[in-house]
């Protein structure tokens, strides 16, 4: 019941704010006139325009506080399976082609891992295509909590989880409304954070069981995965792993970065070599480059894998800024 009424809650959010777009909030930067969002790039008798849709960053927060009213989202919890029905109905309101992968796996003490990865695809037959991915499970331990006694228990995830999620569905939205001329998927990956400190085989589940049972003749340009990019004091530093994998794809998006302004993406070079999804998609051949801000917040305050992982940790301005980049790159793909 509590669940009924959080969601009819969320619903009445998402219909208020939808209906009410056009007016500035407090604490979420507004274009300030229509060209700063809606881009368009210089006309020419061979370059055609292209109109950039308008990230909206309040949904997209409420969209990760609608995750996080789900609570835990690890394997085998309610929020779990509250949140997986979630995004799949989220996504088939923005596409027709949303899929599943349900695959299983022995965790811990016998343990039966049930997972699912949830694909939602814009222009399915189109030959060129791009991925875009986050994880959408969370840490079932806060293993780097400060007190030791909250140690076992679960992550909330408003950063680890819920804000690449976010500003995919965002993304979503823009995509029905604006259809790109490049096919898009957004992909959602289960069991990223189960293992344990160190155990590398039992860390991102679904994107290893994704590129072991990759659609057929898959093979999108490259991928762009999402990972704790909500953090209010947002830096996404160039992620050594995407850099050896495919520096091209990190000068396309840090260029267009530059290009808009947007100062959340710097030069400097993240030194965290911290497994993550990107990784099995390279070694399967899908050229992937990872936007993640390790220093949750900063350099000397750490909320990472804590209990403190929550939405007040988190803001509109940081997605924005991600999802802004986003759409220019799609957009300007073909
Ligand atoms: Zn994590």
């Amino acid at each position: 019941m509590k669940t009924t009424i959080l969601l009819l809650f969320a619903s009445i959010l998402t219909f208020l704010f939808s209906c009410s777009r056009e007016q500035p909030k407090s604490g979420v930067q507004q274009p300030t006139s229509s060209q700063s969002h809606q881009q368009e790039q210089p006309s020419s008798s061979t370059q055609p325009v292209v109109n950039i849709p308008i990230f909206d960053a309040q949904r997209a927060f409420d969209l990760l506080v609608t995750q996080t009213n789900f609570g835990p989202r690890y394997v085998g919890s309610r929020g779990h399976s509250l949140c997986l029905v979630f995004l799949q109905n989220e996504l088939k309101k923005y596409t027709d082609t949303v899929w599943s992968q349900n695959f299983s796996k022995k965790g811990y003490d016998n343990e039966i891992l049930a997972m699912t990865n949830v694909i939602g695809s814009f222009m399915p037959k189109s030959k060129s295509r791009i991925l875009l991915l986050a994880h959408w499970d969370t840490r079932p331990r806060a293993d780097q909590d400060k007190d030791p006694a909250k140690r076992n228990q679960p992550i909330l995830g408003a950063n680890d989880a819920a804000s690449g999620v976010a500003v995919l569905l965002e993304i979503a939205r823009c995509l029905k409304n604006s259809p790109p001329t490049i096919g898009v998927d957004i992909l959602f990956v289960d069991g990223e954070d189960y293992g344990k400190e160190g155990d590398n085989p039992n860390y991102l589940l679904g994107s290893r069981h994704f590129v072991s049972n990759l659609p057929k003749d898959y093979s999108p340009k490259f991928g762009i995965l999402l990972d704790m990019i909500g953090d209010s004091q947002l830096e996404i530093k160039k992620e050594r792993q995407s850099l050896r994998f495919a520096p091209d794809i990190v000068e396309l998006v840090w260029s267009t970065a530059f290009s808009l302004g947007i100062q959340q993406f710097t030069n400097a070079i993240e030194n965290n070599l911290g497994a993550d999804d990107h990784i099995p998609l390279n070694q399967a051949g899908i050229k992937t480059i990872d936007l993640i801000d390790f220093n949750y917040p900063n350099a000397t305050v750490n909320y990472w894998h804590t209990t403190e992982d929550t939405p007040d940790k988190c803001s509109a301005e940081s997605l924005d800024a991600v999802g802004r980049v986003l759409l220019q790159v799609i957009y300007t793909q073909n």
